[in-house]
């Protein structure tokens, strides 16, 4: 375990440091070459982004600046971008849905083409993407940053509509869920009863959001003065809590500390709504418990047309996701296509702070490639997550693709609960998000 290292910061006094503790968050990186005006490669390539979402849009701003010339194709259907770090606080009742949406429009750069559709093929041999509406788009290069998809029906009777009834909760996808498991979560703070808090296997994004909920839902009761009330279960579809070791120590202690029962290898498969029953495959054999609130996160994975493209890992060593090299983000059959997000199929990641610190890697790479250099630059697997474990504390979670541990803050030890992680996930984190739409961090 780290040694603690919490310092005598006032809230004041960091607040004060504010601008210091954004600068490090944001960071102007080591790519700042990339933001300069004047610096631009000249070119007449054709850049088609698939996915506006938070890898594609940064990806567009910083390409937009560091090409001159090129045409740049964005493909997404969607039209409002969600600030998703931000639902975890909407489905404990500390946020509105409307702050974390806002127009896709409103973020992508200036000079770039939007189609609005769906990529529905990929054909990396004849370098052309083929949309849901027909649209055969043709390429140069290639970014693939079209995020991952929730798999609801992978857990047999569960479909999102279920959502917000019949005590269901999921903070997952979008906003208009995260209001309703708040809902749900509400009711059970004031009845309790028997609560439920899931984990897939596999990679979800990210995977501090299944713990922030549990530890949101005891800290709620306790406030609301219901937790004599209700029990709770922890069931993670494996024999972990945390891939970080040190943050997984911590969990084992903290949530039995709270109460929580925790059942290991504990893949939920199967939910009946109306009997208020789950089914867990545990190596036991078939498991089934009651419950009055649970919170599903389902199984996810990458989207299906990257999973039925020649684009996802082929020798099954990470299932469908996106085949890049971990370092350049450079796909490893195709020197044309890169990828940036929750889509590549790396060993960690899945978070904005990865996006954060993969875009900056992924569009200098493909101007070196662009210019008949080799990739220089090398992402270190960096990701982030501050994990709520009530509302005005957190543990700031960051590390790498070696687990170990990166801390941005010399002053608090990672592994202790501080307001000050709380205070930059309520009110810093997404000012540092936007900047990294507009290519700036
Ligand atoms: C509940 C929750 C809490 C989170 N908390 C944090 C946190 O505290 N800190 C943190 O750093 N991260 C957090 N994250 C993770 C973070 O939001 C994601 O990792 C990040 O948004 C990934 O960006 P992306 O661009 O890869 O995917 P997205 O932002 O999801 O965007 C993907 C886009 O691709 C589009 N798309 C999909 N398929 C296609 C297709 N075939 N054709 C065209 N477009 C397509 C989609 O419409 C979407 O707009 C959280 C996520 C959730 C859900």
């Amino acid at each position: 375990m780290h040694k603690k290292r919490s310092g005598r910061l006032t809230r004041r006094g960091f607040l004060r440091l504010s601008g210091g503790a954004l600068a490090v968050l944001a960071g102007t990186g080591p790519f700042g070459l990339l933001s300069r005006p004047g610096y631009a490669q000249k070119t007449a390539a054709r850049i088609v982004i698939v996915g506006a979402g938070a890898a594609g849009i940064a990806l567009s701003a910083r390409l937009r600046r560091a090409l001159d010339g090129a045409r740049i194709t964005v493909i997404d259907r969607r039209e409002t971008h969600l600030y998703q770090p931000g639902l975890t606080l909407v489905a404990s009742g500390v946020w509105k849905p409307r702050q974390v949406e806002s127009r896709t429009a409103a973020h992508l750069p200036r000079g770039v083409e939007w189609v609005r559709d769906m990529v529905a093929e990929y054909d990396p041999e004849a370098n052309r993407v083929i949309t849901a509406g027909g649209q055969r788009i043709e390429y140069d290069f290639l970014l693939v940053a079209s995020g991952l998809q929730v798999n609801y029906s992978a857990i047999e009777g569960m479909s999102a509509d279920l959502i917000g009834r019949h005590g269901i909760a999921c903070v997952y996808d979008n906003p208009r869920h995260a209001a309703a498991s708040w809902q749900m979560m509400s009711r059970f703070m004031e009845q309790g009863g028997v609560g439920l808090f899931t984990r897939p296997p596999g990679a979800i994004k990210c995977a501090g959001a299944p713990l922030k909920v549990a530890m949101l839902t005891e800290y709620r009761l306790r406030e609301a003065g219901t937790r004599d009330r209700a029990e709770l279960h922890y069931l993670p579809a494996g024999a972990g809590l945390f891939s970080q070791p040190d943050i997984n120590q911590f969990l084992k202690e903290h949530l039995p500390a709270r109460g929580f029962t925790i059942g290991w290898n504990h893949p939920l498969v199967a939910i009946d709504p109306g009997k208020k029953e789950a089914t867990f495959r545990t190596p036991e054999g078939l498991r089934t418990m009651g419950y009055d609130f649970i919170h599903v996160v389902p199984p996810m994975s990458a989207p299906q047309a990257v999973v039925d493209s020649p684009l996802a890992w082929q020798d099954g060593s990470f299932g469908g996701w996106l085949e890049v090299d971990q370092h350049t983000l450079q796909h490893r059959r195709y020197p044309n296509v890169f990828g940036v997000g929750d889509v590549v199929g790396t060993p960690i990641g899945k978070t904005a702070a990865s996006v954060k610190a993969q875009a900056p890697v992924a569009a200098a790479n493909l101007v070196d490639v662009l210019a008949d250099r080799e990739p220089s630059r090398r992402y270190n697997g960096y990701t982030s997550c501050p994990l709520i474990t009530e509302v005005g504390r957190a543990i700031l979670v960051e590390f790498d693709y070696d687990l170990k541990m990166v801390p941005s803050f010399s002053f608090i030890d990672p592994t202790e609960q501080h307001w000050v992680p709380w205070v930059l996930k309520e009110r810093m984190l997404q000012a540092a998000y936007n900047a990294m739409l507009r290519g700036r961090v």
